[in-house]
């Protein structure tokens, strides 16, 4: 079972490459089309629905087709889609089924 996203598309890709441990808000912007103004806002999360999200992570098989491929920061492949399904794939797999999501 699927959990929707309430945020704005763009600001839950910003979430999942910050999810990466990607820091640098203008690497952020321009993988998902944002301004650093933008991401800086969402990284502090003053929006209810945007602080769950990032407090939550990004549900499992839920990712985001970014604009411009980003390195990974864990497996410093150049990736499309955020979060890394190399990297986060099992984990979320993992902690997905501890919650009883799937
Ligand atoms: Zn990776």
């Amino acid at each position: 079972m699927k959990r929707s996203i309430k945020v704005p598309h763009r600001a839950a890709a910003a979430i999942a490459v910050m999810e990466m441990g990607v820091s640098d808000y203008s690497v952020i912007a321009s993988a998902v089309g944002l301004t650093v103004e933008e991401v800086k806002r969402i990284d502090m999360a003053e929006d209810s629905p945007i602080r769950q999200l990032s407090c939550e992570g990004i549900p499992y098989g839920e990712y985001f087709t970014l604009e411009k491929d980003i390195r990974c920061p864990k497996c410093h492949a150049l990736v499309r889609f955020a979060p890394c399904v190399a990297c986060y794939g099992p984990t979320k797999y993992q902690s997905a089924r501890q919650r009883g999501y799937i």
